[in-house]
């Protein structure tokens, strides 16, 4: 009964685990959710104010498809000042969230006999949208000892004459690490030579820690820039995640056919939300410097505590707001009589013992690691912590 294309995906993992982690807790259960993939702040007030003008001033119709142009200025100004990237209104299109852009991209782009590489570990809708459009996902593994970043040659040997596009996320979403210059220009090169376009999912962009600076691989020249489909939004930046609004910009044919997909499945992203994204880019941006300062101290915090655990080693993120520790050394041995022999089985066993949910590294296309957010307050997690570490010194004693 079902079509073809539904049987070929699955639903997004990580909000499957986030909603059983919520169905415990409704149910009175006591858990910590290390599964969330939102800011816990709220929204800023000015920005919720905004909305509530709007509202009462009956914007409450439907607008142009692509977006209203005061919002499309207010990227168009953004992109400008923070990338150092000119664009025109027809090179923007905003949608319901940088996911719903990411889909109409795929919609777009995408066919049969195409094939689209993918770094892994990736975010979890990247292969199941290519899936969805009859495309070739091809997954690249990447090392930890490189920070996870696609080497250029790697890249190289995996381009085809059907390779239709890259999908690149940084910072990452779920490692926490970041491209350097030297690699952006060598992917940059690569890309230009052999013809492809790269979606630059940058959704993470102002939350990086360290002093680093996110630079969008659009900037690197003209030519990568008309070969780029810049991806972002406002749901991690200004934690808007309920919102829906994302948006894109690129080439004026590929956001044109973008739109014309967009007119024919959602129309217009909500009407209050465009008007609350624009205060959003445009007004104040102090309550950033307080959520970056919160996410940088949980950040240091969880790192440390989770190398003092024997068998877990963390490396330091540099953006996102999760760590990816690499759990692989815990596999192949027995806690509280139950055997632990991949990532899943570590989630579900710090689940039912720890009552922790945290997302097992296979969802992201690597067993080896989990996923820990900490878009939680940190009593929080220092309680999780604790659980964890008592969870993990319940090791059956006739291994060790
Ligand atoms: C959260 C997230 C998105 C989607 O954000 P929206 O809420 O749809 O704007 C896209 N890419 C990555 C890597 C994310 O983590």
């Amino acid at each position: 009964m079902l079509s073809r294309r539904v049987t070929k995906i699955k639903p997004s993992p990580t909000l499957a685990i986030d909603a059983k982690a919520k169905a415990m807790k409704a149910s009175g259960e006591d858990v910590i959710n290390f599964g969330v993939g939102e800011p816990d702040f709220d929204t800023p007030e000015h920005i919720k104010e905004a909305a509530v003008r709007a509202l009462k001033d009956g914007f409450t119709k439907y607008t142009a498809v692509g977006g209203i142009d005061p919002l499309k200025d207010a990227i168009i100004k953004k992109l400008e000042e923070d990338n150092g990237l000119a664009y025109k209104r027809e090179e923007i299109i905003v949608s319901c969230g940088a996911k719903h852009s990411l889909y109409n991209i795929a919609q777009a782009l995408y066919g049969p006999g195409d094939e689209v590489i993918i770094p892994a570990p990736y975010w979890v809708s990247y292969p199941d949208q290519v899936v969805m459009n009859d495309a070739t996902p091809v997954i690249v593994e990447t090392d930890e000892s490189n920070s996870f970043m696609i080497t250029p040659d790697h890249l190289v040997n995996n381009v085809s004459d059907k390779t239709k596009a890259l999908i690149l996320n940084y910072p990452s979403n779920p490692t926490g690490l970041a491209y350097d210059m030297k690699t952006l220009q060598k992917i940059a090169e690569i890309a230009v030579k052999h013809k492809f376009i790269i979606v630059s999912d940058e959704i993470y962009e102002k939350l990086t820690y360290d002093g680093i600076k996110h630079t969008s691989i659009a900037s690197l020249g003209r030519e990568i820039q008309s070969r780029t489909l810049v991806v972002n939004g406002l749901s991690k930046s200004h934690a808007m995640t309920g919102w829906r609004i994302g948006y894109t910009a690129g080439p004026a044919e590929i956001v044109k056919a973008m739109t014309k997909i967009q007119s024919q499945s959602t129309s217009n992203p909500n009407s209050i939300a465009q008007i609350a994204a624009r205060e959003a880019l445009t007004g104040p941006q102090e309550f950033l410097t307080h959520m970056i300062d919160q996410f940088d101290s949980r950040r240091k915090f969880l790192v440390n505590e989770l190398n003092s655990i024997d068998g877990i080693h963390c490396t330091m993120p540099k953006g996102a707001f999760y760590v990816f520790p690499n759990t692989s050394l815990l596999y192949g041995k027995t806690y509280g009589g139950k055997q632990i022999s991949s990532s899943s089985d570590l989630a579900l066993y710090l689940l039912e013992e720890a009552k922790v949910a945290l997302v097992p590294g296979d969802a992201f296309g690597n067993d080896n690691h989990v996923r820990i957010s900490y878009a939680t307050g940190l009593d929080d997690i220092k309680r999780g912590i604790g659980r964890i570490k008592a969870a993990l010194s319940k090791r059956d004693s006739s291994e060790q």
